[in-house]
């Protein structure tokens, strides 16, 4: 096996969880060049990882769109002359590229849109972690993964790490906790006075409280920000990835929704409190790699999809304003002083 491609083009969170996939391919043939591809904004969060040859970028919804961007995508990854391509992402175009492509083994999940393209596929384990699920692929080419591969890993940066934060506001030595308010997906998006409050009372244990957020994410940080008792800083919109991701990894706890930034926390090793609304770990997708807590409110509507959405389709939204500040504090200090689950 001389050369492998890892092709995840979904949201960064399946990125990250698909991270253990290259890794395994690489311990199973060392000389092997692993590559993945990704879309564009996803790439320089993975780009130090030591296990991967080249970070191959596929703008699906830009550049790249359509069926000349897919062939143009193809000549390249023909050119690259892959002799395996592992796919968990189950798109009908993920599938179609690799054929495409010409890659002679080309594997993925029996459920997928474009299984038919796959010469190799594995039954997809709905009732697995999404990390199993994605390993589990390595069943169709002999390849048992190692236990101890299981924890994504993202390769953060150091250098001048101290004078980074400083730069942001955050001293070096500063105990400083994170909330991370905003989701894609309004139903996956705990209140902002939930979050405020569990920064005040950890502002108050003495944290610097710190709101993150992406750029779509700004109303909700300023939300935040606005019922804090103690002011907190406000990095909303102004990080990029790799920047939240070297953040993260000094960070003392990251309180979240379940979203992409959780998975960062946990692929650097931050402790972790996820608060779970319409959606449940049970579907696959709940913290793993650092010490972690949930908090979620039992109800027979939940999840109410695969994925979030964007209202509660019962509109009371009772999964995420039945959850108590209070509950979410207890579940902080309980990661703070390292009796978090793992
Ligand atoms: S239907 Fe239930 S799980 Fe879905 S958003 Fe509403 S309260 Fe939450």
């Amino acid at each position: 096996m001389k050369r492998a491609l890892v092709v995840q083009t979904a949201y960064l969170g399946d990125v990250i969880l698909s991270q253990p996939l290259w890794a395994a391919v690489k311990r199973a043939w060392p000389a092997c060049e692993v590559d993945v591809l990704v879309q564009p904004q996803w790439a320089p969060l993975i780009e130090r990882d030591p296990d991967l040859h080249e970070v191959l970028r596929f703008d699906k919804h830009g550049a790249a769109r359509g069926l000349r961007g897919l062939r143009r995508m193809a000549n390249r990854l023909r050119a690259r002359q892959y002799d395996l391509a592992l796919c968990p992402h189950p798109s009908f175009r993920s599938a179609l590229l690799l054929r495409l492509a010409g890659i002679p083994l080309r594997v993925g999940f029996d459920d997928s849109a474009g299984a038919v393209f796959f010469t190799n596929v594995t039954p997809r384990d709905r009732a697995q972690h999404e990390v199993d699920r994605v390993l589990s692929l390595l069943a169709a080419v002999g390849v048992r993964p190692p236990d101890a591969i299981r924890a994504p890993r993202l390769f953060v940066d150091q250098p001048n790490a101290d004078e980074t934060l400083a730069k942001w506001g955050i001293e070096p030595g500063a105990r400083f906790v994170c909330a991370h308010p905003g989701s894609v997906w309004a139903t996956k998006r705990w209140t902002p006075e939930g979050f405020a409050a569990v920064l005040s009372d950890l502002a108050d244990d003495g944290y610097q409280p710190v709101v993150l957020g992406g750029a779509d994410d700004v109303a909700e940080a300023n939300q935040v920000q606005d019922r804090c008792r103690t002011l907190p800083l406000n990095l909303a919109g102004r990080l990029s990835l790799a920047e939240l991701a070297l953040l993260l990894s000094r960070a003392a706890l990251l309180v979240t929704n379940d979203s992409g930034p959780m998975h960062v926390a946990g692929a650097v090793g931050a402790p972790l409190v996820a608060v779970f609304g319409s959606t449940t770990p049970a579907l696959g997708y709940g913290p793993v790699g650092s010490p972690s807590r949930v908090v979620e409110h039992p109800l027979p509507c939940r999840p109410c999809g695969p994925h979030g959405r964007r209202r509660c389709p019962l509109d009371h939204f009772d999964c995420m304003k039945k959850i108590k500040a209070e509950e979410v504090v207890a579940a902080c200090r309980e990661a703070l002083t390292g009796d978090a689950a793992t």
